[in-house]
């Protein structure tokens, strides 16, 4: 079987990925509902009921407006970090009076890997406006696999995370001058644009033009906002960037979307 990806839903209304080895099967966010997350799942001939655990990156709502259903229909474990998770818990308990409660929770600390089944996850920080915001690579069978998205610029410490990566799941959030000249109040448009908000197509761009080492197969560009991106846009700005190391077998650049799941990523 391998190692497989499937994105099942990317962008600001719900961000939901499926990492898996041929033993492991992990959901990384759970930011649409547990129904449609089923149903997609379903829908690519796979059982729910075979996840072995759920990864949060971050506490907002995009990233777990299903995980309590979620978490409680598929008693599975879930791993999120210390502070990720009394700023959830501290959310929910705020709109509903209750602290939600995770029968199988744990905690990991960025930086610092471990291991679900066969697959070794590294969780790094990424800067976002979140309490503790992280990406992660993940290792398998020879093959590694990289997730960024809601980061308001690169730093060099995902920089170097992201090398040697066979796939990589990176945010193309906005075309800035769509931000700039569209409907946004000026406060979100700064927050979006600010070093802890969404990175932009020219800000990915940049990272494939200077610092990327050619290295992955494929390339998907996820989080991408309905309002001020265009998945063209977004296309474009990366393949022009990446121009001379896209053959048939590197670099090959795909777009999530956030009303359908992608095809399934195989190894
Ligand atoms: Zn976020
Ligand atoms: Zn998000």
């Amino acid at each position: 079987m391998g190692v497989s990806v499937e994105v099942l839903a990317s962008g600001s209304r719900g961000n939901s990925t499926i990492v898996q080895s041929s033993s492991t099967r992990l959901l990384v966010d759970a930011g649409i509902s547990c129904r449609e997350t089923f149903k997609r799942m379903k829908a690519a001939g796979d059982d729910p009921h075979s996840l072995s655990a759920i990864l949060i990156t971050h506490e907002h709502a995009d990233h777990v407006s299903g995980l309590l259903v979620l978490a409680r229909k598929l008693k599975i474990p879930v791993f999120m970090t210390g502070t990720t998770h009394q700023a959830w818990s501290r959310a929910l308990r705020d709109a509903d009076g209750e602290r939600p409660q995770l029968d199988r929770l744990e905690f990991f600390s960025s930086g610092h890997s471990f291991h679900i089944g066969d697959i070794a996850v590294m969780p790094f920080t990424i800067p976002h406006d979140a309490a503790d915001p992280v990406g992660f690579t993940f290792r398998a069978e020879g093959m590694k696999v990289a997730i960024a998205t809601d980061l308001g610029y690169m730093p060099a410490s995902v920089r170097d995370q992201l090398r040697g990566c066979d796939l990589l799941v990176l945010e193309s959030n906005h075309d800035l001058e769509m931000l700039r000249v569209g409907s946004y109040p000026w406060a979100v448009k700064q927050r979006v644009m600010s070093r802890v908000g969404h990175l932009s197509n020219s800000a990915l761009a940049e990272f494939f033009s200077t610092d990327y080492d050619g290295h992955a197969s494929y390339i998907v560009l996820a989080h991408l906002s309905e309002e001020n991106n265009h998945p063209e846009l977004a296309r474009n700005a990366a393949e022009k960037a990446l121009s001379g190391r896209r053959t048939l077998l590197h670099n090959r650049v795909l777009l999530a979307a956030q009303a359908e799941a992608m095809q399934p990523i195989r190894f």
